[in-house]
């Protein structure tokens, strides 16, 4: 690591933030050779290491060995006795971070080329920044700041003391009763985990459904998944109120339909907002939207065109991936004055049992964009048939052509299936390429690849393709003679 007194005066480029997107801007700018600084102002890793997908998927992954184990039953294996350790399940957790932890360290950074530093960065103009006081110029810069979890303002709210993202990977005990607010993908995520794991969880959701960005019936099956783990989904409402008890934890909230619910812990999942405040954004002459977002163009160059930015702080949708991928953009744009632009082929992936995999089109734009919708529901896949878990389906949506414009699957491992889609849809590819490519047996991919032999079926028996099938076979019938 690099001390702040060791610090040029001037550098090629200037990288505030290290977690996932800066962590890839600054490799990729240390790899053609620019003069790369990174700053960070806590630990370098960000939010997916610390307090993000890392401990959030190590968290479901023992919360689905608990359930598995209840489940067993279902297939002839009777587990008896399930006790789940919370302390252990922790462990696990922390331990996952631990083990990845020295990717993403400052010596791993440190060898790829880069000088890393820890202090807090600010803009104090177009062309200049300050660390913990120390003045630098760039001659580029990334901001890669990312976001963090909104609070609710609830009136009593302030008298406890609400888990958010951030804080819940510090619980020692699991909570008896357990109230989530927010039903989007981290809250439905989290309270079907806590609840496998033990606690008795209570969803508070404002709108008329959970993961209201991901399809209707995937969230449909979804809320009856966490429904069936014991999950209280109240939809349609919202906390009017809270009063705390003295211990500064527990509490009862209060909610607009009338209702109370004791909760021992409250968990808020209300969305993120990014991370700008005291980074000089009007000194470095970069605007943000309404919301603070930093508003960037295809190319993630912000209004102040040596400053770029990428991750959750430009308000492009809040994955590691994107984040990744689009830290290799700004920086690649930033030192080589290219113009690569982001792509918009994003896929996505909710975490909760089944599992909701998406990317491009969904089944509900297929029609008002010209395509139609292929879809098997998994009570036909085999694999889903061999290991009991059939609620399910994968839907591909496909243009006129017969090209893969979006698919989305809900299932076990509907993630790992989703990387077929993705290449299909971001390489423009046709049903018949996923149809002609040979698929494992059992597998859950075999829905998809049912899914585009339907469709190169139906394109066959259509009329145009009939008309030619009948020339060919004439040609074929001429020369045969
Ligand atoms: C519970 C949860 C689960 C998630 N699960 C998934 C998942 O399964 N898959 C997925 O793709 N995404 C997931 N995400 C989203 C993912 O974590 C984020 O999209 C990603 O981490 C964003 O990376 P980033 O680099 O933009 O920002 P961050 O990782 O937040 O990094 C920003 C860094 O900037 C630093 N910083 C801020 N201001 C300054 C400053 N002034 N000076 C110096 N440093 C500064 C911060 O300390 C931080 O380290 C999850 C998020 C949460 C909260």
């Amino acid at each position: 690591m690099t001390r702040l007194a060791d610090l040029p005066a001037t550098v090629d480029l200037l990288i505030i933030g290290a977690g996932t997107a800066g962590l890839v801007a600054a490799k990729t700018a240390a790899g053609f050779g620019a003069d790369t600084l990174l700053v960070e102002a806590h630990r370098t890793g960000g939010d997916c290491l610390w307090t993000g997908c890392v401990p959030s998927k190590s968290l479901i992954a023992a919360a689905e060995i608990a359930q598995s184990a209840r489940d067993g039953s279902h297939l002839g294996v009777h587990v008896d006795g399930i006790r789940v350790d919370f302390a252990a399940v922790m462990a696990h957790v922390h331990g996952a971070m631990a083990t990845i932890a020295p990717v993403d360290s400052p010596e791993t950074i440190e060898q790829s080329g880069a000088r890393v530093v820890i202090g807090r960065a600010r803009f104090t103009g177009p062309r200049r920044a300050e660390i913990d006081g120390r003045p630098i110029a760039f001659r580029q810069a990334v901001i890669a700041t990312g976001s963090a979890p909104t609070l609710p303002h609830t009136p009593g709210m302030e008298g406890v003391s609400v888990l958010t993202s951030d804080t819940v990977w510090d619980l020692t005990t699991l909570p008896e009763r357990l109230v989530v607010i927010g039903g989007g993908a981290i809250g439905c995520e989290l309270g079907q985990a806590f609840a496998r794991l033990g606690s008795r969880v209570v969803l508070v959701q404002r709108g008329p459904r959970l993961l209201p960005k991901e399809d209707e019936n995937a969230a449909r099956i979804v809320t009856a998944a966490l429904e069936d783990d014991g999950v209280d989904v109240r939809l349609s409402t919202e906390v009017v109120r809270v009063e705390a008890n003295d211990d500064g934890e527990s509490g009862i909230l209060h909610l607009v339909d009338g209702t109370s619910v004791p909760f021992d812990r409250l968990l808020a999942a209300l969305g993120r907002f990014p991370r700008t405040e005291g980074l000089g954004l009007d000194a470095a002459e970069v605007r943000t939207t309404e919301r603070g977002h930093v508003i960037v163009d295809r190319a993630l160059r912000t209004s102040n065109p040596r400053i770029w930015a990428a991750g959750d702080v430009s308000g492009l949708p809040q994955f590691t991936h994107t984040a990744g991928v689009n830290g290799s953009v700004a920086a690649t744009n930033a030192v080589l004055g290219l113009r690569r632009t982001v792509s918009d082929v994003v896929p996505r992936v909710t975490f909760t049992h089944p599992e909701v995999a998406a990317v491009g089109l969904q089944p509900s734009e297929a029609a008002a964009n010209g395509c139609s919708v292929q879809t098997v529901d998994h009570t036909h896949v085999d694999r889903a048939i061999v290991d009991d878990r059939t609620t399910g389906f994968t839907s591909l949506v496909i243009d006129g052509r017969g090209r893969l414009r979006g698919a989305l699957i809900v299932g076990p491992r509907a993630g790992e299936s989703l990387g077929e889609a993705s290449l299909a849809v971001s390489a423009g590819l046709k049903t018949n390429a996923i149809a002609s490519a040979t698929h494992a047996y059992p597998t859950y991919s075999d829905a998809l690849f049912n899914a585009a032999v339907a469709d190169v079926r139906e394109r066959l028996q259509s009329g145009a393709l009939n008309v030619a099938v009948r020339a060919l076979s004439r040609v074929r019938s001429w020369r045969v003679r």
